[in-house]
């Protein structure tokens, strides 16, 4: 527990550190991502207002018990009704001028309300992203808690394809894949399953629908769990038949892509970088005009965080970031194939995290 602790006040320091460096003396995090980066508290109603002389974080009388257990803060106040007249109490006791809020997570009711309530010296102004830039970069107990997600997801993927009957429907393998992923450990799926048979392949967010899984066609699952908090992302591709050259091509070109996106990742590489080695390879192919979205984006508390691996991502991959990398083509009335692992930044490259072997599963 002591070694839990420490983490999220060591989060907090590297927070204080940037608002020190800009002359910050407050900041009041309200996403509840956020407040569970910094403090460990799960709820889905809190406010948080951390400097690096008070740090108060309020929740409703539900989380009464939940914010005692398990949040690392010193201190916490359970507030009956709204929780912001608290924090702007607070506020009022101290001496507090630069006061920072998340301006990507604050509604514009909440940013009314607090501009109107806080004392006339409290300057308010957007933090940035700064906590989401803090989140990309995980620390040895998320990189663990990471890879415990990747590997549970991959045996939620082999028990449900073991239970794999030709009659089955997108729905049906969806839902054994959220099944198996929740008797193996997980919160929840860290998306919604994607199971896409045969043409409906072409929709890169397909949506399972009630109809069978079809035979001699491909089949696309995209599938992540939820554990510890933390999410894990893979897309894996089957066939149900015998799959003709034509597949076979082209099943060999985006896992050439996507090997190639892995070969590049490596700790100071722009991200833009490791995104242009997939597509030279589909390029190659005659492929890059069917891949239509970026190589792949960063993961941890959510499934969607910084870094993105993109074509305008100059940012540079640094040690200690779980990305994804999931080059993809689609063809309209034909398929899709995408192939997806999640893949740690290392100094010296990367460590696939991914277990699940990558040849075209044949059922
Ligand atoms: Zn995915
Ligand atoms: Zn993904």
């Amino acid at each position: 527990m002591t070694r839990k602790l420490s983490e999220f006040s060591a989060r907090r320091e590297k927070l204080f550190a940037h608002m020190r460096e800009n002359k910050l003396d407050a900041a009041i995090v309200s996403s509840p991502i956020n407040v569970r980066y910094l403090t460990g508290f799960t709820g889905s109603n809190s406010l948080l207002l951390t400097s690096p002389g008070l740090t108060i974080l309020y929740t409703d009388p539900r989380y009464a018990t939940q914010v005692r257990a398990e949040a690392d803060a010193p201190r916490k106040q359970v507030v009956r009704g709204p929780l912001l007249p608290a924090l702007v109490a607070s506020l009022e006791k101290t001496r507090f001028r630069d006061v920072v809020f998340e301006g990507s997570h604050l509604t514009f009711d909440t940013f009314d309300a607090l501009s109107s309530a806080v004392p006339k010296r409290a300057q308010l102004s957007p933090l940035g992203p700064i906590l989401e830039q803090l989140r990309s970069i995980k620390s040895p107990s998320e990189i663990d808690a990471i890879r415990a997600s990747v590997q549970l997801n991959s045996r939620a993927f082999d028990a449900a394809l073991r239970r794999f009957r030709p009659a089955m429907t997108e729905r049906d393998l969806a839902a054994e894949l959220d099944h198996q992923m929740r008797l193996l450990g997980a919160e929840h799926p860290a998306f919604d399953t994607i199971v896409a048979t045969g043409p409906h392949g072409a929709y890169p967010h397909a949506h399972p629908e009630n109809r069978s899984i079809k035979s001699n066609a491909l089949l696309l699952i995209d599938m992540g769990a939820q554990a510890e908090g933390y999410a894990s992302d893979m897309t894996r591709m089957a066939f149900p038949g015998k799959p003709s050259a034509t597949v076979r091509s082209r099943y060999k070109a985006v896992l050439e892509a996507q090997l190639a996106a892995i070969d590049a990742v490596k700790h100071g590489v722009p991200a833009a970088k490791v995104d242009r080695a997939a597509r030279a390879v589909l390029r190659r192919h005659g492929l890059d005009k069917r891949f239509i979205h970026s190589t792949g984006h960063g993961l941890g508390l959510e499934i969607h965080e910084m870094p993105r691996i993109g074509k305008k991502a100059d940012q540079p991959l640094e040690a200690g970031m779980a990305i994804t990398i999931e080059p993809g083509i689609y063809i309209e009335g034909w398929g899709g194939i995408r192939i997806e692992d999640t893949v740690l930044v290392t100094a010296a490259g990367s460590e696939v995290l991914t277990p699940t072997p990558k040849e075209l599963l044949v059922l």
